[in-house]
C-alpha cells in the first residue's frame, strides 16, 4: 500500500491511513506501506535549500529531501501502535533499497528486502519511507526524483512478490485527462502498461514513469485508487489482458518544459553526438528533438530540443563550453508546455494526427514542435495555452464518461476509509 502526500498531510489523515493499513492487516494480509512526505513538505524542503544556496549540493539535497518521508512513516507507525498493532518504520536505506549514485534522480538497482521480510515474519506492519534509497558504492542517501515514492512501492512489491501494489492517491484512479483540468474526465477501469508508460512519460503525474517501467519489467500488478474511499480504481495490466482498445485513451499534458535552440551546428557527422553527449554527461534528460538544415543557412543545421525547465540551468552550463565549435548560438524559451494524446488504437487508424492539429488550429494554438510514437502524438505549445488545448482535445475525441466524475472529496461523510 502506497500513500501519497495529500493522503498523509495532517494528523487526522495519518490516523485514517493507519486505520486503513490496520484494516488490511486484520483481513489477514501482511502489509508493507510506503509513504510520501506530508503535503507540500518536499517543495518546502527544496525552497529551504534555495534560501541558503543558488546551487545546492546534490548529495546534501538528498539528505534534506529524504527527511520528509521519514517523518510520515514514523508518525504513521506511532499511530498504528496506538491501534494495538505492532509497526516498524524503516528508511529507504534500512529497507534495503539500493540505487545508483545519481543524486536527486537515482535509479533503483536492487531491493535487499531481508529486513522487511524478518519484520513481517515477526508480525509487524512495515512502513517504508518512499522516494529514497542508499547508493551502492558510496553508501550515500539518494532520492528517486519527484513522484519517486510510487517507484519505491513497486520495487518493494516486486522484491516481496506481493499480490498487488496499491497506489492510494487523491484522485480515484487514472483518468482520461487530469481531473483538475477536465472535470468531466472518465476514470479508466484498466489501462495497459504501454499506454500508461506513454501517459506517465507525457505528464500524467499520477504514477511516476519509472514505477510503471519497473512494474512492467517485474510483472507487478498496480492498482491505483482513492485513499478516501473503497471504490475500485484503475488496474495497470498487460495489453493482452485489457478488454477494449479504444482509439484514444487519454489526453496528457505538462507545463514544465523549456526549449533550447542551437543554430550554426556544423552539418557533419558527430555534431549531434557531441551536443547530446554533453547533456547526458550532465544527467539531463532530453525529451523532444528536432533538427533541420534551413536552405538559407549554407550547410549549417539547427537543433531544437526540450528539457524540463528545472534542468535548463544545468543544460545551459553543459553546452556553453561547446559554443563556437558545436554551434554558434543558443537561445532558450522557458515557458513551454506539452499536450499529448495516447491510445493503442491509434496504431491502426490513420488521420488522428490531422485531427489533433486541426483541433489545436481551431483554438488558435500554435504548435512549436511535434513528436509521435505508434501510440502517442505530442505537441509542444506555449505553457499558457496548455489548459485550453487539453480541454479541446478531450472534448473533440469524446473521452468524457457518462456522468461526470469529479475530483475526490476528501473524507466525505458516510464514506468508508
Ligand atoms: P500523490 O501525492 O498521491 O503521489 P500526485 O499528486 O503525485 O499524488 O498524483 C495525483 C495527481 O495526478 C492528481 O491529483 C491529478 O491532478 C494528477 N493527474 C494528472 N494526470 C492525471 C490523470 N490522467 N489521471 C489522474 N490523475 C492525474
Ligand atoms: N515526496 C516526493 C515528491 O514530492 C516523492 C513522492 O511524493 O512520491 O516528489
Ligand atoms: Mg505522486
Amino acid at each position: 500500500m502506497k500513500f501519497g502526500g495529500t493522503s498523509v498531510a495532517d494528523a487526522e489523515r495519518i490516523k485514517r491511513v493507519a486505520r486503513r493499513i490496520v484494516d488490511k492487516r486484520e483481513q489477514g494480509h501482511q502489509v508493507v506501506a510506503v509513504l510520501s512526505a506530508r503535503g507540500k513538505t518536499t517543495d518546502e524542503l527544496i525552497a529551504m535549500a534555495e534560501e541558503v544556496s543558488a546551487d545546492p549540493d546534490p548529495r546534501e539535497m538528498d539528505m534534506l529531501l529524504s527527511s520528509g518521508e521519514r517523518i510520515s512513516c514514523a508518525l504513521c507507525a506511532i499511530a498504528i501502535n496506538d491501534l494495538g498493532h505492532r509497526a516498524i518504520s524503516l528508511t529507504g536505506s534500512q529497507a534495503g533499497i539500493v540505487t545508483d549514485e545519481s543524486h536527486t534522480k537515482a535509479l533503483i538497482l536492487d531491493v535487499r528486502a531481508d529486513r522487511i521480510r524478518t519484520a513481517l515474519e515477526e508480525d509487524h506492519i512495515v512502513l517504508v519511507a518512499g522516494f529514497q534509497g542508499v547508493s551502492e558504492n558510496a553508501r550515500n542517501v539518494t532520492t528517486l526524483g519527484r513522484g519517486g515514492s510510487d517507484t519505491s512501492a513497486v520495487a518493494v512489491a516486486a522484491a516481496l512478490g506481493a499480490e498487488v501494489c496499491e497506489i492510494y492517491t487523491d484522485v480515484a484512479g487514472v483518468y482520461s485527462a487530469d481531473p483538475r483540468i477536465v472535470p468531466e474526465a472518465r476514470k479508466l477501469p484498466a489501462v495497459s502498461f504501454e499506454e500508461m508508460l506513454e501517459m506517465a512519460a507525457s505528464g500524467a503525474g499520477v504514477l511516476q514513469l519509472r514505477s510503471v517501467e519497473y512494474a512492467r519489467n517485474h510483472g507487478v500488478r498496480i492498482h491505483c485508487r482513492s485513499s478516501f474511499d473503497d471504490e475500485p480504481g484503475t488496474v495497470v495490466l498487460a495489453e493482452a489482458e485489457t478488454m477494449e482498445q479504444p482509439l484514444i485513451t487519454a489526453v496528457t499534458h505538462t507545463t514544465a518544459e523549456a526549449r533550447v535552440t542551437l543554430t550554426g551546428v556544423p552539418d557533419a557527422p558527430g555534431a549531434a553526438a557531441r551536443i547530446f553527449d554533453a547533456l547526458a554527461g550532465a544527467n539531463v534528460n532530453v525529451d523532444m528533438i528536432v533538427q533541420n538544415e534551413p536552405v538559407s543557412a549554407g550547410g549549417q543545421a539547427e537543433i531544437s530540443f526540450t528539457v524540463l525547465r528545472d534542468d535548463l540551468r544545468v543544460a545551459r552550463a553543459a553546452l556553453e563550453p561547446l559554443s563556437g565549435e558545436a554551434f554558434t548560438d543558443m537561445t532558450t524559451h522557458e515557458d513551454m508546455g506539452k499536450v499529448s494524446i495516447v491510445g493503442a488504437g491509434m496504431r491502426s487508424h490513420p488521420g488522428v494526427a490531422a485531427k489533433v492539429f486541426g483541433v489545436l488550429a481551431q483554438e488558435g494554438v500554435n504548435i512549436d514542435m511535434i513528436s509521435t510514437s505508434p501510440i502517442k502524438i505530442s505537441c509542444v505549445i506555449a505553457r499558457d495555452r496548455v489548459e485550453l488545448a487539453v480541454q479541446a482535445l478531450h472534448s473533440a475525441f469524446e473521452l468524457a464518461g457518462e456522468g461526470t466524475v469529479s475530483e475526490e472529496e476528501p473524507f466525505k461523510a458516510g464514506r468508508a476509509s
